[in-house]
């Protein structure tokens, strides 16, 4: 069996030893452990009973640095060497943040790195370094309770975080010491922890607002494969705003609009906070400014936040629409973030999606919690007879592209169950069938993959080349069976393939492909150049033939005729030569011979267009 099996109780040597396993919510603003006692999954606190740990890191010249609300103090006054919210910069390059890098109170170091490093006094550290501090510090709590070392992990990452944000988690986890079963996403998390991967299907919505930012997931559950449909919401939206608006209330009630006293301003946004986390639970809250003593009601709090809940009641319907799935198809309502308390804002989720949102596990743990029940079933602590295997793709899984070229779909490693859905297009125009060849290997081109299968979406609209959006999904369930799909988008016309992935390929074999592909990673590039370049050569010839059967008798002269034809042999010549370079250069000759006659041709299809019609029309 090829899929890495990690544990199989049923033949441990040890049945009855326990695993210490944990979840780990890796927060913005804070981060949780949480690990599974007796059936139920728990949040570990520290010494002071806080289980909360702000994600803040204070770097020291000559100890190590200090994490948590221990760091907190040093906000405001070494705020250089303070960091909070490096999760927005894990897995980001110099390119991706330009516009918020100026925005950050650090130094960041001139390096050639194209990873972001900051200036602290401890010296420069990146945003999984600084993460790993975060890792740790939960991996000792962890571990001081449990009295034991922590077997593995499950860490939590956003939904939409893409496969450089998660290496970086990864890569973090690493430098904590910390051994990571998998990578969970945030709302498939709080999902398991409601128990709902127990479903046999259905679409879940997760409802995440937090003190700063808002998401929200629309996830498909399919036999235990939780594919993501829709991510959304909004990275400036979270429970700051419902102080901000409360605060903003209290000036214009003690006609104050115009101070810019900042440690009035402190104040008032700390009294808000308090006053608004209190109408969670009363009917209203005394508030006080100066002079000016005041009563916050429900009604008005509720006019006063109406716009920011409405916000994200937009990002909701945007989210469902880019999921193409409708109010009344979600099963479930899982409500994440210590802003789904307040009673107005379940209210109104409740009334947008038309049922109950799942408010019963603590909105601050439910994310760790979920890590942790999943942990605990990877870690295989989990009753005998169970299937207990932590599974990853041995090799990548794709399809074959033009050319003879291999596009991954899913990459080796990955845990599953998964599911990875990707668009393809037709290369002909009138295409109607699409061959879907499904290979696995780590390799470019289809000689060095190994086939897995095949099979052809028939049925497609007959429209121009690359039009058609053709959907292919590749779902690995738990026991690593591959299921391949294919849709077109505005028909809808399926087909698909069943496959075991993992049968038929020894460990040695896994291994002799991965060293292959190794082995020959610069020429794998190469000939994908190759390859990539005589496709597009392929192309260019059609592309001309059928312009030339159209319309070169009524559009050119025989000399004309002939140089293009003369262009059009010389691209096909250099077409059977394995050279990228003698391809290109002959398939821009023959661009630059066409050029007259390509111009031609648009002149035409507008003088066409337009017959019949008056110039004012257009
Ligand atoms: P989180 O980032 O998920 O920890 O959420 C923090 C936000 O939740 C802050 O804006 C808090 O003010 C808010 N919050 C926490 N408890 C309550 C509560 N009981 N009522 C309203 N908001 C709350």
């Amino acid at each position: 069996m090829a899929l890495l099996q990690i544990s199989e109780p049923g033949m441990s040597t040890a049945p009855h030893q326990r695993q210490l396993a944990a979840g780990i919510d890796l927060g913005t603003t804070n981060s949780l452990i949480a690990t599974v006692r007796s059936g139920q999954a728990e949040t570990l606190s520290d010494l002071n009973g806080q289980h909360l740990l702000p994600s803040v890191i204070h770097y020291h010249a000559d100890k190590a640095p200090v994490v948590g609300h221990d760091a907190y103090q040093y906000m405001a006054n070494d705020s250089e060497n303070t960091l909070s919210s490096v999760k927005r910069l894990l897995g980001r390059g110099k390119n991706d943040l330009k516009t918020l890098l100026g925005t950050l109170p650090y130094v960041f170091a001139d390096t050639d790195s194209m990873v972001p490093r900051i200036k602290t006094v401890a010296g420069e550290v990146s945003a999984i370094e600084a993460s790993a501090e975060i890792l740790r510090v939960l991996k000792q709590r962890a571990e001081a309770i449990l009295g034991d070392e922590l077997s593995g992990v499950v860490i939590t990452v956003p939904a939409y975080f893409d496969e450089a944000q998660r290496q970086a988690t990864r890569d973090a986890a690493k430098l904590a010491d910390l051994n990571v079963f998998r990578l969970l996403n945030e709302p498939t998390a709080a999902a398991v922890a409601y128990g709902l991967d127990k479903k046999e299907e259905g679409v879940i919505a997760v409802y995440d607002l937090g003190g700063g930012t808002f998401d929200i997931s629309i996830l498909r559950l399919n036999k235990g494969v939780f594919e993501v449909l829709a991510t959304g919401g909004n990275s400036a939206l979270g429970g700051d705003d419902f102080d901000h608006v409360i605060a903003e209330w209290v000036l214009a009630q003690a006609g104050l609009t115009h101070t810019d006293d900042k440690d009035l301003l402190r104040q008032l946004s700390v009294a808000a906070r308090i006053a608004k986390e209190a109408l969670s639970d009363s009917a209203e809250a005394t508030l006080s400014l100066g002079n000016w003593q005041g009563v916050l009601d429900q009604a008005t709090f509720q006019q006063l936040v109406e716009p920011l809940v409405k916000k994200t009641l937009k990002s909701c319907r945007r989210a469902l629409r880019d999921a193409e799935i409708s109010k009344n198809e979600i099963m479930d309502v899982v409500m994440v973030g210590g802003s789904t308390r307040m009673p107005y804002v379940r209210r109104r989720v409740g009334e947008f999606f038309e049922r109950p949102p799942l408010i019963d596990i603590d909105p601050d743990r439910v994310v760790a919690l979920g890590a942790a029940y999943q942990a605990d079933v990877l870690a295989g602590n989990k009753p005998d007879g169970e299937m207990l295997l932590l599974d990853v793709i041995p090799l990548s899984l794709g399809i074959e592209m033009m050319g003879g070229l291999v596009e991954k779909v899913i990459s080796r490693n990955t845990t599953i169950p998964v599911a990875r859905a990707q668009e393809f297009t037709t290369y002909k125009d009138g295409q109607t069938a699409m061959s879907i060849h499904i290979l696995q290997g780590e390799r470019d081109t289809v000689e060095t993959n190994r086939s897995l299968g095949k099979f052809i979406l028939r049925g497609i609209p007959p429209l121009s080349a690359g039009v058609a959006r053709i959907k292919v999904t590749f779902q690995v369930d738990a026991d690593g069976l591959l299921n391949v799909s294919a849709e077109e988008a505005s028909t809808g016309i399926k087909a698909q393939i069943e496959i075991k992935p993992s049968y038929g390929l020894t460990d040695n074999e896994i291994e002799t492909m991965l060293r292959e592909s190794m082995e020959n990673a610069q020429g794998d590039m190469e000939l994908r150049r190759l390859r990539e370049v005589q496709v597009e050569a392929d192309r260019v010839l059609e592309a001309l033939d059928a312009a030339m059967q159209t319309d070169a008798d009524a559009l050119l002269d025989n000399i004309e005729k002939e140089c293009l034809l003369e262009a059009r042999q010389r691209l096909l010549e250099a077409r059977q030569q394995d050279n990228h370079d003698v391809i290109t250069n002959a398939m821009k000759a023959l661009e630059k011979t066409a050029e007259f006659y390509v111009e031609r041709r648009m002149n035409l299809s507008i003088k066409t267009a337009m017959s019949g019609h008056n110039v004012d029309e257009f």
